[in-house]
């Protein structure tokens, strides 16, 4: 049996002793290890940041399933750890985003319409559901859905809000409206490059909506003139 021998009960308290000096001096020296680990990962940031790739890409399976488990382990602590962060990081995730938007664009686009396909049922399902569950809201929506596929600014309106602004009065004939034929008129239309948001819509009627169609307020006042 050679003195190096791991079974041999003097090695075994050298071994026991030599792990007791270390935890001494780690402990007598956590400041300066700290800086040090510091100093260290800046000076080596691209060389830690591939070790790190390389290691995530080894492990991902496994990581994926920690991650997973602890999530569903702490889910509530999970969102309010996460809602927390959003809202102190508010501006610098609307920045990452963008930047992620204008580089992935097109990419997102593809996946979002391949999951929408995908589970078309689903989505109409949910929005008739919505839609049932907010009649008001169904023009709004209409709304904004046709500036968006214009590609034009869509702010949200409340047709209340317009409805108690224009003091209930149809600004196409004048006469008062009642809140179940409450309608917003664009005053530029939508079709000739209006936006849909509050200091481009009027109250009016239904009916008196309709019959203006893409015509600009001037014409329809002649028209009625
Ligand atoms: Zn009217």
């Amino acid at each position: 049996m050679s003195s190096t021998d791991s079974s041999d009960p003097k090695s075994i308290s050298a071994a026991a002793k030599h792990r007791a000096n270390q935890a001494t001096y780690y402990a007598a020296h956590r400041e300066e290890r700290r800086v040090a680990e510091a100093v260290y990962r800046a000076t080596h940031r691209e060389e830690l940041r591939i070790r790190n790739a390389v290691y995530y890409a080894a492990h991902r399976g496994e990581r994926r399933a920690a991650s997973t488990a602890y999530y569903v382990a702490h889910r509530e602590q999970s969102h309010e750890t996460q809602a927390a962060y959003r809202l102190a990081h508010r501006e610098e995730i609307r920045a990452a985003s963008a930047v992620y938007r204008a580089a992935h664009g097109e990419e997102q686009r593809t996946a979002s319409r391949a999951h929408y396909m995908a589970h078309r049922g689903e989505y109409q399902a949910r929005a008739a559901n919505w839609l049932a569950a907010h009649p008001g809201q169904r023009r709004e929506f209409v709304h904004r859905r046709r500036a968006r596929l214009r590609s034009q600014f869509a702010a949200r309106v409340d047709i209340m809000a317009i409805y108690e602004r224009d003091k209930g009065y149809c600004h196409i004939c004048g006469k008062k409206v009642k809140r179940s034929a409450a309608s917003m008129d664009h005053l530029l239309p939508i079709s000739r490059g209006g936006v849909h948001a509050p200091w481009n819509v009027a109250l009016s009627h239904r009916h008196c909506n309709t019959r203006r169609g893409a015509y600009g307020i001037a014409q329809m006042r002649l028209a009625i003139a």
